[in-house]
């Protein structure tokens, strides 16, 4: 069998929807689930095991079984990942469940294991980490070929913490995430733009990314430097960026949600609808919304004040005067980040705007978008998609190493240590391409001194105090006078953005190093028990291996007897050939069972029945031998 060449995939982890894709040479695609759908939310529920456990189900399943189950299902969770309990207050009020407060301070979700038990503390990371598993699980439904190594999408503004959380999470997904990569840089990349494919693609071009979901806005302006000739590296640098963490398509709804209520219950009803009626009464809004992006009116059906059905008609130009005020809140960030872009290029005009995001189907923020940066916005590629297509794009460049269109990614923030008084001196500067490297002298201020305290922090203000702390170690030495040690302090940033920091005096030769864990992830107690309760389900990832494994011959087997069935079947017996046909049957069922769900079906049994189906059809392998035989000797 010829060697395949490695798989890397390109995951969407979003905020509401995470989606895969798979790059060869025929271009990326999305991998869709076994019934077809390309979007996966993001939403983990939780439920009892009946002995205080929880067990995770993920995505459409989620949903569909969440009615009445606010606690225990977990939806945007990336707003908390790496993020402490008090850096996400304002969010609490959107997450219907409860969030606490773990070691170092960070944001944990509890969730409900069943009466008489205390609730489930869970980290984010280990949340994320059940969506990964089922993409990766999907995946690999549909090549049919296990997946190991992932690149991964995080926002333009996540900080190392985040971008650290988001890599454990593949990490306890089994996935080794080879390369984390900015959502904008992968939208880029989806349309082509620097990978350096075309000639024609070889200057300098700034462009905008409008990045509209369904909770967050995010605004991203780039610089795209395509390889100045074969064999050099493209590069991506992040000018500006700026948003608004509670601003989405959600919000679309929400207001519609609001003129439905009062148009059809307006007079009749007092006060707020229940609970459950706003539930209903959202998901009417939502269909409403994405039928008004195809149709300039559109009509629903929702339950009227007796009980009755009512049809309420919304026309277009209604819905865009209730969202204009949105639409309008993201333009204001999009001049904040122009502005702040210009501040670097003196000015100079986009080359393009790239839409992504399913909020950007809606026809008035493009035509706005448009004529607030007086281009037409690229809209060519699925925005849905755009980001996960991209990350794919990343996963093949990698897999094939081809050097030609390398990506360099920025680090967001500064990197530096503290020195004396609280200032920073910063080591690696703000938008350095990864991987980076930077080494600065340090001595002591006080006589005798034998210790020296390195922390890391990150940020671009001058005073610790400003600035996130990242981590802190001690480098133990002789005692000196002040001024005498030499301490050389080195920065390593490796293509990931990983931060590996070592300090090393010169005079006594004494070193101690950390690998930044920042703050806001998970202690190393954590990781451990994270680790261990993987190896857990390390027999669960072989079956399924197995399983895929299995599907995938058998899926060869069954064509070949099916193929040669239809030729050489009429010289089989009747009994020898209903035999057959009845294993050919059996193992389809189970091949058509694994594909619904690898969990279906034992492997061993599987194995015995392919093994059965081989020894039922020897008699039309020797039929067809013999007629490859005769084929060869004319006689
Ligand atoms: P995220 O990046 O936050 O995971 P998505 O890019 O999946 O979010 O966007 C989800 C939002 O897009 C939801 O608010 C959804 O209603 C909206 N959306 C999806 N399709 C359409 C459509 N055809 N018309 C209008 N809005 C849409
Ligand atoms: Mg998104």
């Amino acid at each position: 069998m010829a060697v395949e060449p490695e798989c890397i995939v390109g995951i969407d982890l979003g905020t509401t929807h995470s989606l895969i894709a798979f790059a060869d040479a025929s271009g990326p695609r999305v991998l869709p689930d076994s019934s077809g759908r390309p979007l996966c939310p993001s939403v983990v529920l939780y439920l009892p095991d009946g002995h205080g456990g929880v067990h995770p189900i993920v995505g459409w399943d989620a949903l569909a079984k969440s009615q009445g189950m606010t606690r225990s299902t977990i939806a945007s969770v990336k707003r908390l990942m790496g993020r402490s309990r008090s850096d996400v207050e304002g969010d609490l009020a959107y997450l219907g469940y409860r969030v606490v407060e773990g070691d170092h301070a960070t944001a944990r979700v509890a969730v409900p294991t069943g009466t008489g038990f205390p609730d489930r503390v869970i980290s984010p990371q280990e949340v994320s980490a059940a969506i990964l598993s089922h993409l990766k699980r999907q995946a690999e439904a549909a090549l049919g070929r296990p997946i190991q190594k992932a690149v991964i999408t995080v926002p333009a503004y996540f900080d190392d913490a985040q971008r650290q959380a988001t890599r454990e999470a593949g990490r306890f997904a089994g996935l080794d995430v080879v390369r984390i990569v900015n959502e904008p840089t992968a939208a880029a990349l989806a349309y082509g733009l620097g990978s350096g494919h075309t000639t024609a693609d070889s200057r300098e071009r700034v462009i905008a990314v409008y990045d509209l979901g369904g909770g967050t806005f995010d605004i991203s302006i780039l610089k795209v430097s395509p390889p100045a000739a074969p064999g050099e590296t493209a590069f991506f640098q992040v000018l500006a960026t700026a948003g608004d963490t509670h601003l989405g398509g959600d919000d679309f709804d929400r207001v519609l949600a609001e003129a439905l209520f009062a148009d059809v219950y307006g007079d009749e009803s007092s006060g707020t609808p229940s609970n459950d009626a706003r539930m209903r009464l959202m998901q009417v809004a939502r269909e409403l919304k994405h039928r008004l992006s195809d149709e300039p009116e559109a009509e629903v059906e929702v339950p009227g004040s007796d009980g009755r059905p009512v049809q309420f008609r919304m026309t277009r130009e209604r819905f865009e005067a209730l969202v204009l005020p949105l639409v309008e809140r993201t333009l204001s960030a999009c001049r904040r980040a122009v502005a702040d872009a210009a501040a670097k290029t003196g000015g100079k005009a986009l080359d393009a705007v790239i839409m992504v995001g399913g909020a950007t189907r809606v026809p008035l923020v493009r035509s706005r978008v448009g004529a607030f940066f007086r281009i037409e916005p690229y809209t060519g590629v699925d925005p849905d998609q755009v980001v996960a297509l991209g990350a794919a794009v990343q996963g093949d460049l990698l897999a094939r190493k081809t050097g030609e269109a390398l990506l360099l990614d920025v680090i967001p923030l500064s990197l530096g240590i503290e020195t004396v008084g609280g200032a920073v001196a910063k080591l690696i500067m703000r938008n350095s391409t990864v991987p980076a490297k930077a080494t600065e002298m340090f001595s002591t201020s006080v006589d005798g001194q034998t210790a020296i305290k390195l922390h890391v922090v990150q940020g671009e203000r001058e005073m610790v105090a400003d600035c996130r702390s990242l981590g802190m170690f001690l480098l133990a030495i002789p005692p000196m006078p002040a001024g005498i040690p030499q301490v050389e302090v080195s920065f390593l940033i490796d293509a990931n953005g990983v931060l590996r920091v070592s300090a090393i005096e010169r005079r006594s030769g004494r070193r101690a190093s950390i690998q930044v864990v920042p703050n806001h992830g998970l202690t190393k107690d954590e990781v451990d028990r994270i680790e261990r309760d993987s190896l857990v389900h390390a027999r669960e990832d072989m079956t399924q291996h197995r399983v895929i494994d299995l599907v995938a011959s058998a899926r060869l087997d069954l064509k070949w007897i099916q193929d040669r069935l239809g030729r050489f079947g009429v010289r089989l017996d009747a009994p020898a050939r209903e035999h057959l046909e009845s294993h050919v049957a059996a193992v389809s069922a189970m091949v058509a069972a694994a594909e619904a769900d690898w969990r279906a079906v034992d492997p061993d049994t599987f194995q015995r029945a392919k093994e059965a189906l081989d020894r039922a059809s020897i008699r039309l392998q020797e039929l067809a031998i013999l007629d490859s035989l005769q084929a060869q000797s004319p006689d």
